[in-house]
């Protein structure tokens, strides 16, 4: 009897789970575990919101396992240690896990498999369609611009359709009784993990989010049906659901980008798409491109790509503006609504988020660091390749990045893809009756009617303030 332990990580799912399906072909009973490693900076690391989402996902998680007849394990502590007692108290000769690519958790699995090297662990691809080698420039060096990038992963997947064929979820899985749950050594219950935040607001936050693999594939199934075709416009308007909200899934693996682009082609080719199927593709493209810088250049998760910026002039004593930018009072209708949905959902607009991003470095002329922080503590979908890679987009600093002197106006912006309010209204009710004319810059509307709405002041004049910006990058801009 061969026993097997599969090492749950970023991929909180049964189908499409290679290291899964490997593990149910190979051994006659399996250990299903995931390892909550507070000293270790990896995926369980992230924020408040990101474990709150996590906390959910495990547990529906555990619950399709025990379905099928297995279960899903849970410790917490160094993940070496764990697996090694696991390995003692079970007599497991084998072990399986798909691959991250983040610098500390690589770091740390090469440990884990250069120390397990008896039982042969063997590692998958679950998390990415292609891994940040399977797609360089011809010289073998990582691409820094996107497009090119994007068209050689879709020459690759079209030559090479296989590498989107789905493996199917285990029909029954077995766990010997005297393996199970907290029987074996060091494991201990989901709650005891503490995922949750101590505090209550998570419950509000949660109750906007389905949470599992089956939720993942029914929003999918929903997006492809309603919003997809309109993608290239919708994607632009926080006011509609006209994106596929898939992000905190696709960052636990609830649901595979094979799978998501598999459903999206049905037997198509990549370069036969057009219009929002298309522009939709290029989006789960832009995420495995994040993958691979923070891979190549690992530095880029906190540091900018651009070493210019290390002597970039940032504001000093900002701490009250940085405080009013989290709670959503700035002043600026667009940047407090989404930062108050951020609050509320654990999520924001991709638009939005660039419209904040720009406003907090350029307007604040704050670190994006700090930026990058809040939205790691505070997003569902905090994921440290895309969040960095957003961040230093924005701020100019990045691999394809906007250039610096293009400062976003969040007045132009709202104005643009807000035309009505709507987004600012929902987030913003204390702008509620204000006129389309005036709800993007309520602080041009007559006296007496301003003096009528409790909404602050602008915190910063924006013109000012974007050519201070631009001073600051000129004062770095030839230096090497
Ligand atoms: C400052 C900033 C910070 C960000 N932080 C994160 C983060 O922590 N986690 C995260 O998943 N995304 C992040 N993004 C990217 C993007 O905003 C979100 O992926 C997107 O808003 C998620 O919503 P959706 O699932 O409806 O996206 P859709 O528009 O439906 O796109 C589908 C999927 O494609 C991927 N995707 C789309 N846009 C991007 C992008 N610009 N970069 C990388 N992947 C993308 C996501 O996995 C997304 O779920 C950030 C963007 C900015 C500007």
């Amino acid at each position: 009897m061969t026993t097997g332990i599969v090492w749950f990580r970023q991929d909180l799912r049964l189908t499409d789970n290679p290291a899964l399906s490997a593990a149910c072909r190979q051994c006659d009973h399996l250990l299903c575990i995931f390892i909550d490693d507070p000293a270790e900076r990896t995926v369980s690391q992230l924020g408040s919101a990101s474990r709150a989402w996590l906390h959910h996902s495990l547990a529906s998680l555990q619950i399709s396992l025990q379905q099928k007849g297995g279960d899903l394990l849970f410790a917490q502590g160094k993940s070496l240690s764990v697996l090694e007692n696991l390995i003692d108290s079970s007599g497991a000769t084998r072990i399986f896990w798909n691959r991250c690519y983040d610098p500390d958790t690589i770091k740390r699995d090469k440990l884990i498999k250069s120390t397990l090297h008896a039982l042969e662990p063997q590692t998958f691809n679950g998390l990415l369609v292609l891994e940040p080698w399977e797609n360089l420039k011809g010289d073998g060096t990582a691409y820094r611009v996107y497009t090119p990038y994007w068209r050689a992963a879709a020459r690759q997947l079209d030559d090479e359709p296989q590498r989107l064929k789905i493996a199917r979820a285990p029909r029954v899985l077995s766990t010997p009784k005297a393996l199970t749950g907290q029987s074996l050594r060091g494991c201990v219950t989901l709650q005891q993990l503490q995922l949750l935040p101590t505090e209550q607001w998570h419950d509000a936050m949660m109750a906007n989010w389905k949470v599992g693999e089956s939720a993942a594939r029914l929003q999918l199934d929903r997006f492809l049906k309603r919003a997809v075709d309109d993608y290239g416009t919708g994607r632009n308007l926080p006011a509609i659901a006209g994106t596929s909200q898939l992000s905190p899934h696709l960052h636990y693996g609830e649901i595979s980008p094979r799978q998501v682009l598999h459903r999206l082609l049905r037997g198509r080719a990549l370069s036969q798409l057009t219009g929002g199927e298309e522009t939709f593709a290029k989006e789960i493209v832009w995420r495995e491109f994040a993958y691979s810088l923070i891979y190549h250049f690992p530095h880029t998760i906190d540091k900018p790509l651009d070493e210019r910026f290390r002597a970039f002039k940032w504001a000093s004593g900002t701490a009250q503006h940085l405080k009013a930018w989290q709670q959503g009072r700035t002043g600026v209708p667009i940047v407090d609504a989404g930062m108050r949905e951020l609050y509320a959902t654990g999520w924001m607009h991709n638009r939005v988020r660039m419209i904040v991003a720009s406003y907090l470095i350029k307007n604040l002329l704050i670190r994006w660091q700090s930026g990058e922080r809040w939205f790691r503590d505070t997003l569902v979908d905090a994921d440290i390749a895309s969040n960095a890679m957003g961040w230093q987009w924005t701020a100019g600093s990045g691999a394809d990045a906007a250039p610096f002197f293009r400062v976003f106006n969040p007045v132009l912006q709202g104005e643009k893809f807000d035309q009505q309010g709507a987004y600012v209204k929902r987030w913003v009710p204390e702008l509620v009756s204000v006129a389309p004319k005036f709800i993007h810059k309520p602080w041009e509307l007559p006296a007496h009617e301003r003096d009528l709405i409790d909404y602050p002041a602008p915190l910063v004049d924006l013109k000012q303030t974007r050519l201070r910006a631009l001073d600051a990058f000129s004062a770095i801009k030839g230096t090497k």
